[in-house]
């Protein structure tokens, strides 16, 4: 017989924490392929979408919502909401509301929630991404908007960075995220730190330094991912594979 307490050693070593995946930027032309790849995975995912993207692509964005995906706000043109009006926030958050009400309605699928994220993770502060001042004017009047405009954030469960919920990221009515994957550092000229290509953008999923953002290796939080819908169909296959040689369990948030 072997021991109890080594075999529960074994048993939470095992266990995989939630990772919910949100994807940034949709839908774009090959959004379809995107979204078969994340189904043949079993994944589901939420996309935040930008409204002008959603004026081209209307069909990828209903495929996406026939297959069980949910369609986010990703504001009309990615502009940073430190840097616009009140009033030209408002019309970003509103006019691409209205886009993604016309796609549930062209699915024939009731829209279950309005979710919404800042292009840049820009929340109105302009801080680096992993901080929020909510004594901030602009952030708060940000919020307000968002509330009248009928936007919640779901509850995702077990998000536990001392950093995120210091930021107040867990109590806002916009989704951030505990692990950006800097994918976007693959387009051509991008980079952050060291993070540069495939390689490095690989090999900073195996970094252990969770309040730090890149905690995807400790099982004392679960995480909400973030992936753009823009980088090639190979980069998107290659990170999501990497993803699954983690210990996560993919999941929607209950809605
Ligand atoms: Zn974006």
């Amino acid at each position: 017989m072997s021991c109890p307490s080594l075999q529960n050693v074994s048993y939470f070593s095992n266990m995989k924490k939630i990772a919910y995946l949100t994807i940034d930027d949709g839908p774009s032309e090959d959004f379809r392929e995107k979204v078969d790849y994340l189904e043949s995975r079993g994944i589901k995912a939420i996309w935040f979408c930008r409204g002008e993207a959603l004026e081209r692509f209307p069909k990828q964005a209903i495929y996406a919502i026939q297959k069980g995906h949910i369609i986010g706000n990703h504001s009309y043109d990615h502009p940073y909401f430190s840097e616009i009006s009140l009033e030209e926030a408002r019309y970003q958050i509103d006019h691409t509301d209205h886009l993604i009400n016309e796609i549930y309605l062209q699915a024939g699928i009731k829209r279950p929630i309005k979710v919404f994220r800042f292009p840049f993770l820009d929340n109105g502060s302009g801080e680096d991404y992993l901080k929020c001042n909510w004594e901030n004017t602009n952030v708060r009047a940000l919020q307000k908007i968002l509330k009248e405009l009928g936007y919640i954030q779901p509850v995702f469960e077990g998000i536990n960075y001392e950093w995120y919920v210091n930021a107040g990221f867990d109590k806002c009515l916009n989704v951030d995220c505990t692990f950006d994957t800097f994918d976007w550092c693959l387009l051509e000229g991008e980079q952050k730190y060291s993070y540069h290509d495939l390689p490095t953008i690989l090999g900073r999923m195996d970094e252990m330094v969770p309040e730090n953002g890149r905690g995807l290796n400790d099982q004392k939080s679960n995480e909400i991912i973030l992936m753009h819908a823009f980088i090639s169909l190979e980069d998107f296959k290659t990170l999501i594979e990497k993803l699954l040689t983690k210990k996560l369990l993919f999941k929607l948030p209950e809605l």
